[in-house]
């Protein structure tokens, strides 16, 4: 079977379950497990901030990052299918007391025009309009990314008007990759930033929230109510460690493989469009009176596995466990599929 539902499908290497199995650990919750601490000092070290909290999901650093930028009834902008707002089970109203205010985007890529339009006015009838999500890459943009100008933009209008930054960076290594940004211009413009090491970084288990100093205490008190303080963590966090060494620069090898799966589908007679393919992440759109949830069982049962993304949209992600004879596979799969 060749699996293409996530990037998040990945099984542990040999060389990171070595990592594992030798990390030294102790209990985080005393802030004793080396390996955890190590894991935490080199992310925020990546990106220029103080401090960083190991979470035992993406969803969790991204809802401890806007409880802790945020107080109940203040209001988050964010692109209408951003994770935070669309897949995280409406954590932002349930943990924080949020209400949401959401832009169309291109590809999910909001702007700072947009951003600017959509501050409430300091009125009484209003939420206090005071956080500011973007996602990198979108998810639901087909693994779009923004440009690190776009992104000062919107700094910038919320700098004037005194709104924090939260970035999901699941994927933000992947768009590193393609821009070659230093991530300490992004620890820069944002309070707080989430990456995921279960991702393209082939990792187990685990993200990361980064912070500046005035958060530590209440990220960590969050995560805590979350219930994702954890104690031998460091057995997960050594996998972390091993990832962000080895499985950086190879992101480079997924988006290759994405780019061919793209150019496979464009000239398949049932595959209506494509979207552009800038990562690891392939939309692809059906052909008018074909449905995803009749074609993604199809596809399955000729042995590869795609989600669908939409009523006439499938998604497939190419990640570390998926190799050169793995495509060739696919694409022979793919050009022989008829409907
Ligand atoms: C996967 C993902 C997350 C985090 O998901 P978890 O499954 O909770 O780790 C957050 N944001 C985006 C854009 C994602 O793709």
């Amino acid at each position: 079977m060749i699996d293409l539902r996530s990037d998040t499908v990945t099984k542990p290497t040999s060389g990171m379950m070595d990592a594992m199995m030798n990390a030294e650990v102790g209990d985080d919750v005393f802030g004793e497990d080396p390996t955890v601490n190590e894991l935490e000092e080199k992310c925020a070290r990546i990106f220029g901030m103080d401090g960083a909290l190991f979470c035992p999901s993406g969803t969790m650093a991204n809802q401890i990052g806007m409880a802790v930028l945020t107080q109940p009834y203040e209001e988050v902008i964010c692109y209408e299918g951003s994770h935070i707002y669309k897949y995280e089970g409406g954590g932002l109203h349930g943990n924080s007391g949020l209400s949401v205010r959401l832009l169309k985007g291109d590809r999910g890529r909001i702007t700072a025009h947009d951003v600017k339009k959509n501050i409430n006015p300091d009125d009484q009838h209003f939420p206090t309009t005071s956080v500011v999500g973007l996602e990198n890459t979108v998810n639901k943009g087909g693994g779009s990314y923004y440009n690190l100008k776009e992104i000062e933009e919107i700094n910038e209008v919320a700098r004037e008007s005194g709104l924090k930054m939260h970035l999901d960076g699941a994927r933000l290594f992947n768009a590193l990759e393609e821009t070659r940004d230093d991530p300490r211009d992004y620890g820069k413009m944002f309070e707080t930033i989430s990456i995921c090491l279960s991702k393209g970084l082939g990792a187990p288990v685990g993200s990361v929230l980064m912070f500046d100093r005035p958060l530590k205490r209440s990220a960590r008190r969050r995560r805590k109510t979350f219930g994702g303080a954890m104690r031998q963590a460091g057995f997960l966090a050594a996998a972390g460690i091993y990832a962000l060494e080895n499985h950086v620069k190879r992101l480079k090898e997924d988006h290759r493989r994405a780019r061919e799966l793209g150019s496979c589908l464009n000239a398949l007679s049932w595959v209506e469009e494509v979207l552009p393919v800038d990562t690891n992440i392939v939309i692809f759109k059906l052909r008018p009176g074909m449905h995803s949830s009749e074609i993604v069982p199809e596809l399955e049962d000729k042995g590869i596995l795609s989600v669908a993304f939409g009523p006439d949209e499938i998604r497939l992600v190419t990640h570390l466990d998926y190799r050169d004879d793995d495509l060739e596979k696919t694409i022979d799969i793919l050009k022989k599929f008829r409907r």
